[in-house]
């Protein structure tokens, strides 16, 4: 069996890498498409014998240069890399599909893996290509200065109006990986577990849910992206105007919040007094009641939501995903 090295393109605060506004409101990262195939595709090699290993910051956080990924790689003389990525360049037509890259001049076995992975791909996945080839080939970093044969999959275009309602979709995002899994299967050996399906077991939350459940549309969408249902809750239950705006936000604090979504919160420079739910938050949870929603505040909400069971991550201040759904959840508990 191989030791398969994956690579989920950027982290979730690489700026510009995300969907394009117009096609999606809340102009999702690029990395949360990438990591959510990688963390199947991970699974599933697993599954089929394999050794992997995650050659990004799998929390997102730290964008991990490309250098470092190649290194690393290098170093555990991994048999195969994968990078995942998703595209953009098309200008929100209906162009895109599913690209396939290998470097010029590589070895045998890349362009192997290449048309194999390309082919599951587009057999699960369905996304082919309006551009003339799948199959392409450039010298990015990844696939160029790796020891290894390597492969880096474009899976769909960010700014396609076609491609933008796969891949925002998390099915869909296991079916490529599936995709993928079957083609590095076919070159490097090893049968996927629950092939055919194409719907695994979706990993476990870091934490469970506690809320009892009264009528379901009142719910909240546990989905770690803090929009404009988010807001609108959030201020049901702590009892603020309900307007489903987090208002008067001061631009320098987007860097804390990268899962708060334009339309839902206001970043302005004239934020003066910050916002009537921040305030109820930051004294719900002891922070200075100050109406901005920055580190402190954030981290604050952090250790309250642990100490609830709630959220089982690190309290670094930076409003991700995770912290995002164990606040969901401690408000779907309310409703
Ligand atoms: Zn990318």
């Amino acid at each position: 069996m191989a030791k398969i090295a994956i690579d989920a393109g950027h982290g979730k605060h690489t700026p510009g890498k995300r969907c394009m506004k117009k096609l999606d409101k809340h102009e999702t990262r690029e990395w949360v498409l990438n990591d959510r195939v990688a963390d199947e595709l991970g699974r599933l090699l697993k599954s089929a014998g394999h050794t992997v290993k995650r050659m990004d910051d799998t929390d997102g956080s730290t964008d991990v240069s490309l250098e470092s990924r190649v290194r690393k790689a290098n170093a555990w003389g991994a048999d195969f890399y994968i990078s995942v990525h998703h595209n953009s360049g098309v200008g929100g037509s209906s162009g895109g599909g599913t690209e396939v890259y290998v470097s010029k001049g590589c070895q045998a076995k890349s362009k192997k893996a290449q048309s194999a992975i390309y082919k599951h791909a587009i057999k699960r996945a369905g996304l082919k290509g309006n551009r003339a080839d799948g199959t392409r080939t450039a010298n990015f970093y990844v696939i160029r200065y790796t020891d290894m044969p390597a492969c880096l999959i474009e899976c769909g275009f960010m700014d396609s109006k076609v491609d933008i309602k796969y891949i925002l979709d998390p099915a869909w995002s296991k079916k490529i990986a599936l995709g993928i899994a079957e083609g590095i299967c076919e070159v490097f050996c090893g049968t996927v577990k629950g092939t055919g399906s194409g719907n695994s077991t979706p990993k476990p939350e870091p934490a469970k849910p506690v809320p009892a459940q009264p009528a379901k549309k009142d719910k909240l969408d546990v989905d770690g992206s803090w929009g404009k249902d988010c807001t609108r809750k959030s201020q049901k239950v702590l009892k603020t105007t309900i307007d489903g705006i987090v208002s008067n936000q001061p631009p320098s604090n987007k860097k804390y919040l990268p899962n708060a979504y334009t339309g839902s919160w206001e970043f302005t420079n004239n934020c003066k007094g910050g916002s009537a739910l921040i305030k109820a938050v930051q004294k719900l949870v002891g922070a200075k009641v100050d109406g901005w929603c920055g580190k402190a505040t954030v981290k604050a909400m952090q250790k309250w939501l642990k100490a609830k069971g709630l959220y089982a991550g690190n309290i670094d201040g930076s409003m991700g995903p995770a912290t995002v759904k164990a606040w969901q959840r401690y408000i779907n508990s309310r409703l």
